[in-house]
């Protein structure tokens, strides 16, 4: 693993140097934040020196789930989609060792990793380095990407990176917003990899949207009809958001439009709330 520098805060990777850049630009954006006391940096060695470790599990046939225990920064955990044609990781976790690596390998290795957004860029350059794998960025957020690479391939709209593992473009909390439709999710019903493009929520019966999750800052009607119309052409039944829990398991996409339409009486003022 590289000495990339590592924001404490949502741990996306900047370039190896002497010293670390003065601010992380992902955490000074409104949609994140800066702890009260400051910027805080590290690196992998020092996160792996202070205990964490990869956790590997598998969720569902053809499904690995790749976290860090304990949780860095947001917390997000990598799936792997794989398929008879390669893999595809999807929202890499800030924390990466030669378990992890190791796990993909065992699974077939990789042939592209992307992300939801760019708080979930995370460790996105050095999984590519691993497996000399292309890294595929929205047109859109492109430029969010904290440590170059010329292993970056934009897209927009939608794009089938694998036979039946399709990425499409929602916008919303960013305009590059993006989810995982894998057809053969789900016993083949389909589902839908979300990171926060879509929130599932703890009762895992229904979803929300925000443009900032930490600042509380909710998304506008035309972005959340936005994000709906995005995936409306496409079968799924169960919805991954970007942590290990909740998994909504049944029924996502009747739940996906009821809760879009709760969401915007409440932005409209029309949701009785007594
Ligand atoms: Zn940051
Ligand atoms: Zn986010």
């Amino acid at each position: 693993m590289s000495d990339a520098w590592v924001c404490a805060t949502c741990a996306n990777h900047y370039p190896e140097s002497e010293s670390p850049p003065d601010s992380c630009v992902v955490c000074a954006d409104e949609r994140q934040w800066v702890p009260s006391g400051g910027q805080r940096w590290t690196t992998l060695a020092r996160l792996a020196g202070d205990g964490h470790r990869s956790d590997v599990r598998e969720l569902e046939p053809g499904l690995l789930g790749i976290g860090a225990t304990p949780q860095v920064a947001i917390g997000q955990r990598s799936l792997l989609v794989r398929t008879g044609e390669g893999n595809l990781l999807w929202d890499p976790s800030g924390f990466i060792d030669d378990d992890a690596v190791r796990a993909v390998r065992e699974a077939g290795g990789l042939r592209a990793v992307t992300a939801s957004h760019p708080h979930f860029y995370g460790s996105i350059v050095e999984w590519s380095r691993a497996f000399d794998a292309e890294i595929l960025l929205p047109e859109a957020d492109a430029s969010w990407l904290t440590r170059p690479s010329p292993a970056v391939r934009t897209w927009s709209g939608t794009l089938e990176v694998l036979p039946g593992v399709t990425l499409v473009q929602c916008g919303g909390h960013f305009p590059g917003s993006a989810v995982v439709h894998w057809a053969e999710g789900a016993g083949g019903a389909g589902a839908l990899l979300t990171g926060d493009t879509i929130f599932v929520t703890p009762g895992e019966d229904r979803v929300t949207f925000v443009w900032s999750a930490p600042n509380r800052l909710p998304l506008p009607e035309r972005d959340v009809r936005r994000v709906v119309e995005a995936v409306r052409p496409y079968a799924f039944e169960r919805m991954y958001g970007g942590w290990w829990t909740p998994v909504l398991r049944e029924r996502a996409k009747e739940v996906l439009e009821s809760s879009a339409n709760r969401y915007i009486e409440f932005l409209r003022g029309e949701a009785a709330t007594t």
